[in-house]
């Protein structure tokens, strides 16, 4: 992967229109059960119906196209609860989050680890990786990063700490 300083062409170059930009290339992901344990009681809990998310991932650098993931995935009804929950897919993307997990750890990785301003770091993920991601919204990824990221994968502990370290986590 380039440094973040690193001089890259960009295939966009040129480029006046937006319909002429690289196509963004969609690849499906499944998420789908007949049948899922319930997260709060156990139950193992039936298909209640289908539903699709749409995720923001890197993009091919080469082509310059952008990538977007599909996920398909289950609801289930539990008949205990009362409730719905959706199958698991937490290796892909927090809830409700409109990025892949890779695009969150690489925006983290640009300004914790590299130390590149917000701004920078929205630059290089378009220009770098061809996803767009608003600097407020890295910015409040690397706020709530810490206690998310220890909370959601214990495999990744020292974020928070890095954090405190650089003077990044403060309110
Ligand atoms: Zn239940």
């Amino acid at each position: 992967m380039p440094g973040p300083g690193e001089y890259r062409p960009d295939p966009t170059v040129g480029i006046k229109r937006p319909e002429d930009l690289p196509k963004t290339k969609v690849s499906v992901r499944s998420r789908t059960y007949r049948r899922r344990p319930c997260p709060h009681c156990g139950h193992r809990a039936y298909r209640d119906r289908l539903c699709r998310r749409t995720l923001h991932d890197l993009g091919n650098t080469l082509t310059g196209r952008p990538r977007d993931v599909v996920v398909l995935y289950s609801q289930h009804y539990c008949t205990h609860c009362r409730k719905y929950f959706n199958a698991n897919m937490s290796d892909l993307a927090d809830p409700g989050s409109h990025y892949t997990r890779r695009v969150v750890d690489l925006a983290l990785r640009l300004v914790v680890e590299d130390g590149l301003p917000y701004r920078s770091a929205e630059w290089a993920l378009w220009r770098d990786h061809r996803v767009f991601v608003p600097y407020a919204t890295i910015q409040n990824w690397v706020e709530a990063g810490g206690e998310k990221g220890e909370a959601a994968d214990r495999s990744r502990p020292s974020r928070l700490g890095t954090l405190r370290l650089l003077g990044l986590h403060r309110s």
